[in-house]
């Protein structure tokens, strides 16, 4: 069977379509009453389903057509409607001769059994619909009138709801905190809200008369330029950035910007629609916080101590300052991310390390007073470190912050004024001890001038032999002892008148070495290590030779087995660097005497005393404890300088500088030669002092003279009894083991 459906809607007609042929119908479709009209009467049809409302001729209309033709009039018509759906249009359309009248259902399904249901038993319609004209119109106006009515109500009340929403967008529009704007293509004001003339300070009507460019900040308008042109372009659809704004009275008003683009017919780029909030506050507080963070950064870096910050966890460095970097020798970059090990000497890292850990453990501040630090640039480095963690919120550590200022300088000088103050004390001791030695030695001196006086006087009037002749030249000879000693007490004390002539300490120190090497044993080799072009000093000649000699015979004790005794000269500047660390220096050119020995050396218990007279450590009858004292005296007489460096079994060195005579011309130094004439006759020299004798031997040589050296007066007498032809000048010491000087006179004169 055949069935028309009339319907102007194309999906509802599509549906009914898909429905009835699903239950194997044939199909016919029309769009309104007239389309169905044609197509029955063409085509004709077995059941018309129609909808009501179309254009052209409706529903109704088709019935009526339909019922009136004598052809078609058999045909059962359905109804199905979305729009009359009333008793009173039903029954209207049922009064025209319409089989079935179904409301539009939901449920395709229903309709579908609806149709089955109605064709298998069809209701038979009315038989005479309407005839009357009058009366169909009459009723189908009242139909549409009263669609008409509830179409007019309809409109009435959702125009009255699109006001409510207008108004409701309206207040919104107007009342909202943050300004909104709408700008045409061109970029001109075409909407604004009070919102946005309050930030801007402009009025309504002046903002219509101006572009966004206008009260944009001249910096930011590139920017906005770009973002807005990716809009026109259609790329986005909205963006949303930060800009400034400038205010009719030239104040600068940070805003957060959201665009959205408006379009017009056909999606033509129409302009934009903006919501603007004021962020200058937040962008201010902002502005603050990171002047006041850089403040903070700056005052960290320009702390000259170091300062560190180390995460709590794995203890790696996370921040370092410009103390900390210049401290370490390395660069932030290096420094970020290392730790202790990665940077530090295996028991310097535990150590670090190890302090951290019980800083986190207590969360106290830890104080380290003195920490050792090898650094890549400076070598070792001592640090006073403060430790302090940092906790968050929760009061778990996060971070440790150290503080480190470097004691290094600090504690030098404090090594140093220790330093000094023990020389200040050495020299105070000293300067007692001579003022208390020259005190006792002047009253001595005159004492011991009388033992020994009346007691030659005594023997020279005895022979020997004779009673008491022995005793009185023990006495006198314990005299000439102690006044010896007294001696070497007043030049300690500097009471010795003397005078200073230039002298070259290398040529001294020629002689002298000359009758050590005389004197002291083979195993001992002495060394010279002269500067050839050594500065003059201003010196006592014999003084110097003092000295060498009290050293000399100092480092042969020293080296009973054997060794070396070097002497070295050399020129030397002292600078303020060196006075500053020693008492009592004066800075410039020196001559520095080193006098060193390979001996048993001293302990510092030892070396603190050596310069005082009667100090010894020899045993009784071996060290008289006066040969160092000289030998301060003397240097001190010089205005020198005298230092011993000395360690057990490494040796000894005394270093004594001597002020340099400041004259341009070194050899302007008058040699003894060119000053005393000399001779070349044979001179005797008897003594029983070895030292004394061989000292002479040096001293006569050097001004042209033989010189034969006896050791008593039996050998003196066997000497001259030989060589009496070539002997000018016998020299004899009084006082001699064997045979005196007296009685060997005596048988000299006898034979010549
Ligand atoms: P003495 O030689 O009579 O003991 P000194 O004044 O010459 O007196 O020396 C004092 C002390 O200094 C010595 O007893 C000795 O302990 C120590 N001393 C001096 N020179 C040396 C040296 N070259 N090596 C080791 N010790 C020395
Ligand atoms: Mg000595």
């Amino acid at each position: 069977m055949k069935v028309l459906i009339v319907d102007d809607n194309d999906e509802n007609r599509y549906m009914l379509e898909t429905l009835l042929r699903g239950h194997g119908y044939d199909v016919l479709l029309a769009h309104d009453g007239l389309e169905a009209l044609d197509l029955l009467r063409s085509s004709g049809a077995g059941l018309i389903i129609s909808d009501i409302l179309m254009p052209r001729m409706d529903g109704f209309q088709l019935c009526r057509e339909v019922r009136a033709d004598g052809d078609l009039k058999k045909i059962p018509l359905i109804f199905y409607t979305a729009t009359y759906t009333s008793e009173e249009d039903k029954e209207f359309a049922l009064s025209l001769g319409v089989d079935q009248f179904l409301v539009k259902p939901d449920d395709l399904e229903l309709l579908g059994k609806t149709i089955t249901q109605f064709l298998a038993e069809p209701k038979t319609h009315v038989e005479n619909p309407l005839g009357d004209e009058m009366e169909f119109f009459r009723q189908y106006n009242r139909v549409l009138f009263r669609k008409l009515e509830k179409k007019v109500a309809d409109l009435v009340a959702s125009k009255k709801k699109l006001q409510d929403s207008e108004e409701r967008y309206r207040g919104i529009f107007e009342n909202a905190a943050v300004g909104i704007d709408v700008v045409d293509a061109n970029g001109r004001f075409v909407r604004v809200n009070s919102s946005l003339c309050n930030m801007l300070g402009y009025s309504e009507d002046e903002l219509m008369d101006l572009t966004i460019v206008d009260v944009t900040h001249p910096e930011d308008i590139e920017s906005s330029e770009i973002q807005h042109q990716s809009l026109v372009r259609g790329e986005t659809d909205s963006y949303r950035f930060e800009k400034r704004y400038l205010t009719k009275d030239g104040r600068v008003v940070w805003a957060d910007v959201c665009v959205t683009a408006l379009h017009g017919p056909g999606g033509v780029y129409a302009g934009t629609i903006g919501v603007i909030t004021n962020i200058t506050d937040r962008k201010r507080s902002e502005e603050e916080l990171e002047n006041s963070e850089m403040f903070l950064q700056q005052v960290v870096e320009n702390i000259p101590d170091m300062i560190f910050v180390k995460d709590a966890e794995n203890l790696r460095f996370v921040r370092f300052n410009k103390a900390g970097e210049e401290l370490l020798g390395y660069s932030r970059e290096d420094l970020l991310g290392k730790n202790d090990y990665d940077l530090f000497p295996l028991e310097q890292a535990d150590f670090f390390i190890a302090k951290d850990k019980e800083v986190l453990a207590s969360g106290r501040l830890l104080e380290i007073p003195e920490e050792e630090i090898d650094t890549k640039l400076k070598g070792k480095r001592f640090l006073h470190t403060k430790k302090i963690p940092i906790f968050d919120a929760n009061g778990a550590s996060l971070f440790l912050l150290g503080i480190s200022s470097d004691i290094t300088d600090r504690k030098l000088s404090d090594q140093e004024s220790e330093n000094l103050r023990l020389q200040l004390f050495q020299a105070q001791k000293m300067e007692a001890v001579g003022t208390l030695a020259s005190g006792i030695a002047h009253d001595f001196n005159n004492m011991l001038q009388a033992v020994s006086g009346y007691s030659e006087i005594m023997l020279q009037r005895k022979k020997e032999g004779e009673r008491d002749y022995s005793d009185l030249q023990k006495i006198y000879q314990a005299g000439q002892r102690g006044a010896d000693l007294v001696k070497s007490l007043m030049t300690f004390s500097r009471k010795i008148e003397t005078e200073h002539v230039p002298v070259n300490l290398n040529q001294e120190i020629d002689h002298i070495q000359s009758i050590l090497s005389h004197t002291i044993p083979k195993t001992i080799r002495i060394e010279l290590c002269l500067s050839s072009d050594l500065e003059s000093i201003q010196a006592d000649p014999s003084q110097i030779g003092q000295v060498l000699m009290n050293l000399g015979v100092n480092a042969r004790d020293a080296m009973p087995n054997g060794g070396t005794l070097p002497f070295q000269t050399e020129d030397i500047e002292l600078d303020e660097e060196y006075c500053r660390t020693h008492f009592h220096t004066i800075s410039g050119r020196y001559v520095l005497l080193t006098v060193s020995d390979t001996g048993h050396g001293m302990d510092k218990e030892t070396l603190a005393h050596i310069f005082e007279p009667f100090f010894t450590t020899k045993e009784t009858g071996k060290g008289t404890g006066l040969g160092l004292a000289t030998v301060y005296g003397i240097v001190k007489q010089h205005d020198g300088h005298i230092t011993c460096y000395s360690e057990p079994r490494h040796g000894t060195a005394f270093k004594i500088y001597f002020p340099a005579i400041e004259t341009e011309g070194r050899s302007a130094t008058p040699t003894f030669d060119a000053a005393i004439r000399c001779g070349t006759e044979t001179i005797l020299l008897v003594d029983d002092e070895e030292v004394l004798s061989e000292l002479g031997k040096a001293l006569l040589s050097r001004f042209g003279y033989d010189v034969i050296t006896a050791g008593n007066g039996k050998d003196a007498l066997e000497i001259y009894q030989r060589e009496r032809e070539s002997i000018s000048l016998v020299i004899l010491d009084l006082i001699m083991p064997v045979m005196d000087g007296r009685q060997c006179l005596r048988e000299i004169l006898r034979i010549d």
